[in-house]
């Protein structure tokens, strides 16, 4: 068993990030496996050497350890440009030139109803899908999105086994999970096509700007990493769906899912999306022991 934390050095290690480190940290120790930490560095802008210094620390203060050298994904661009023209060739994604202004008001547009936001925003009204794709080189510097409907076709088509492929309205049977789905359910979590293709929609798999997406490559480095299991709060849900998709079409093996509740405060709020909610270091400034922070985060 491999499972791994992998957060983004972004900012202070909270006790959501550090209930999910530590879910994932006992469930490989438990199991005599070996827990992975990745660092998600993509984004250049946003990522500082200072922060990611801070989570090591706050980690080993919390008593894991993990594997090393630690895999950094802004040393991986290659694998993520190899994964990328694999799709490409395919046809299975294209350019899009929209900011994020363009797909507001795409998407607001009159007959369009109420935008529908998906696991990454807004999701994608379209606008550059019918454009012409040359299906030259990969291009750079530009976004690419994957042609969500194109994808799940090629995805039941091989499902079946044969030419026709499976009829709309079955399941997408995505993966196994030991933890809950959206609706609280144990074991094999389905889905719908309806739902990957109108609620989750042509998500970005390279950003203009990184050359890459969370998206993209997470699966591509849980697959160079071996990761056997992947433990992440519900939240991640339909981007897990993502990744099932991405692994078929990529030819990777699938991990187990194992997606946990999230932790909250009293009032119910998560605390990852609250501003003051406290970041271990000032846990521990304030005297708190790691088994305090066990505790507190019920476990
Ligand atoms: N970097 C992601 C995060 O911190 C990783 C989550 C995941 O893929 O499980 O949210």
């Amino acid at each position: 068993m491999r499972t791994r934390f992998a957060p983004s050095p972004t900012g202070p290690l909270h006790l959501g990030h550090a209930y999910s480190a530590l879910r994932a940290h006992d469930l490989a120790k438990d199991a005599s496996g070996t827990f992975v930490l990745r660092i998600e560095d993509i984004d250049r802008g946003r990522s500082r050497e200072e922060w990611e210094a801070q989570i090591q620390e706050d980690l080993r203060w919390l008593g894991l350890s993990w594997e090393t050298p630690v895999l950094r994904q802004s040393e991986r661009r290659e694998a993520y440009r190899a994964a990328l023209d694999s799709l490409w060739q395919r046809g299975l994604l294209y350019a899009c030139t929209c900011n994020r202004r363009d797909v507001l008001s795409a998407a607001s547009a009159p007959n369009e109803g109420e935008p529908l936001v998906g696991p990454d925003g807004i999701v994608y009204p379209g606008t550059c899908r019918s454009k012409p794709r040359a299906h030259t080189v990969l291009p750079d510097g530009v976004a690419l999105r994957l042609d969500m409907s194109l994808a799940l076709n090629q995805f039941r088509m091989e499902r079946s086994g044969h030419r026709e492929a499976v009829p709309e309205n079955d399941r997408f049977r995505a993966f196994q999970e030991t933890g809950r789905g959206p609706n609280g359910e144990t074991g094999i979590i389905h889905s719908s096509y309806g739902h990957l293709q109108n609620n989750i929609g042509d998500v970005v798999l390279a950003r203009r700007d990184f050359g890459t997406s969370y998206h993209l490559s997470v699966v591509v480095d849980d697959a160079f990493q071996d990761i056997t299991h992947v433990v992440r709060g519900e939240d991640l849900f339909d981007a897990t769906l993502i990744h099932v998709l991405l692994q078929h079409l990529l030819g990777l093996d699938a991990p187990i899912y194992v997606h946990h509740e999230l932790v909250r405060d009293e009032t119910g709020s998560r605390l990852a999306k609250r501003h003051d909610s406290m970041a271990i270091s000032s846990y521990r400034e304030a005297g708190a022991t790691p088994a305090d922070i066990r505790s507190l985060v019920g476990l």
